[in-house]
């Protein structure tokens, strides 16, 4: 099969970086194409990427010129990880040009012809592309995006609890890593020997998009999942990983042993990213952990742990994503794996 030939929306970035890394040697898609800012643009990427990662930049990639972002890029599609400011603009020109956009940023997430995708939940959600490029007026192009990194963290248990309990409510506080914030990101003098209780926007996000996840597509569009999810996010000194505490009330009673089950035997699916296990429980007391369990199942996995009766609501957990792999890149690739596989692509 020849490879698919993908551009890098805001290739010098955190997460772009991630996609150069995941997709050095992929079998299905090729970069040809790095776009970033002025400021990059007409560089060499070698010279223009501050590269963060620990694996080396790939030979590819080195020697590709970044272009602006302007949609007369050479290639077949983009994945976009631009800042939210210039992606409404920038993703919607794309996907006017022709190409299929495969989004990290907020902008369109919400949007109710949008599908807002994680593989192993709602793939059927794909369906509202026919309905986007309908309205929209787009002739082969359109936008599929994935969630936001923190909701990646706990949506998948909560839909494992939804799918066979019910789920009413949960309260859920998370931790998340300063890489989630893009490079530089926050000031060290900020975030060293220190926790910061706002993350600006991501509240309103983290509170209303496992309800669209969870929901049903019913007659080309969403209805969302009903239960109430109140979010306070906060930055902490880790590099990788986000963490959400979750306490989550359910419709039906559900004994302990049960929780677990459903949660560890969530279905997989079988794409190149995909982890061996999606969702996985670990009964170890001190986990998870962003330094120990980030890298699970190459960063795709979502490790879930201290599930417990809680003394308000429910049951309480801990669970734990990358969020640069399976909150942002790794996403992003999963989701265009699934493209190709449902003959979008
Ligand atoms: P980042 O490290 O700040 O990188 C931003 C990228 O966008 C760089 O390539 C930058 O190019 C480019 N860019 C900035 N301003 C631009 C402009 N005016 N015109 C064109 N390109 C511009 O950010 P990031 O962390 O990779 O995040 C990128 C997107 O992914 C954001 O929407 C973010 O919310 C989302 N996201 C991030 C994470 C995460 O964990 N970091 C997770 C999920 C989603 P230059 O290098 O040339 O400036």
């Amino acid at each position: 099969m020849n490879k698919i030939r993908v551009g890098i929306l805001g290739a010098t970035g955190t997460v772009g970086q991630r996609f150069c890394q995941l997709l050095e040697d992929h079998p299905q898609f090729e970069i040809v194409a790095l776009a970033a800012s002025e400021r990059s643009a007409g560089k060499l990427y070698s010279e223009a990427c501050p590269w963060k990662l620990q694996t080396p930049m790939p030979e590819r990639v080195k020697e590709i010129v970044v272009s602006p972002i302007s949609p007369d890029l050479d290639c077949d599609l983009v994945f976009s990880s631009l800042p939210g400011s210039i992606a409404r603009e920038a993703e919607e020109a794309f996907a006017r040009a022709g190409y299929p956009v495969i989004s990290n940023s907020s902008c369109y997430r919400m949007e109710e012809d949008v599908p807002l995708i994680i593989p192993e939940i709602n793939h059927e959600h794909l369906d509202l592309i026919e309905v986007q490029q309908h309205k929209r007026g787009f002739d082969r192009g359109f936008i599929v995006t994935n969630p936001n990194c923190a909701v990646v963290s706990f949506a998948p248990p909560l839909a494992a609890l939804n799918e066979a309990f019910g789920v009413e409510s949960a309260v859920i506080t998370t931790l998340q890593a300063v890489s989630g914030a893009g490079y530089p990101g926050v000031p060290s003098l900020d975030i060293l020997d220190n926790v910061l209780p706002h993350i600006p926007g991501e509240e309103p996000k983290a509170e209303t998009e496992a309800q669209k996840i969870l929901g049903k597509l019913v007659d080309g569009a969403i209805e969302k999942a009903e239960f109430t999810v109140s979010v306070q996010c906060f930055r902490v000194a880790v590099t990788d990983g986000h963490t959400a505490a979750v306490r989550v009330n359910l419709t039906e009673n559900a004994p302990l042993e049960e929780v677990i089950r459903v949660i560890s035997e969530y279905k997989g699916l079988d794409l190149h990213s995909s982890p061996d296990r999606f969702m996985e429980v670990s009964e170890e007391p001190a986990h998870p952990q962003p330094k120990l369990d980030r890298e699970n199942g190459d960063g795709m996995t979502i490790t879930v742990g201290r599930i417990f009766p809680d003394n308000i609501l429910d049951y309480r957990f801990v669970s734990l994503s990358h969020n640069t792999l399976r909150g942002a890149a790794g996403a992003a690739v999963l989701n265009a794996e699934l493209l190709v596989e449902k003959k979008y692509l």
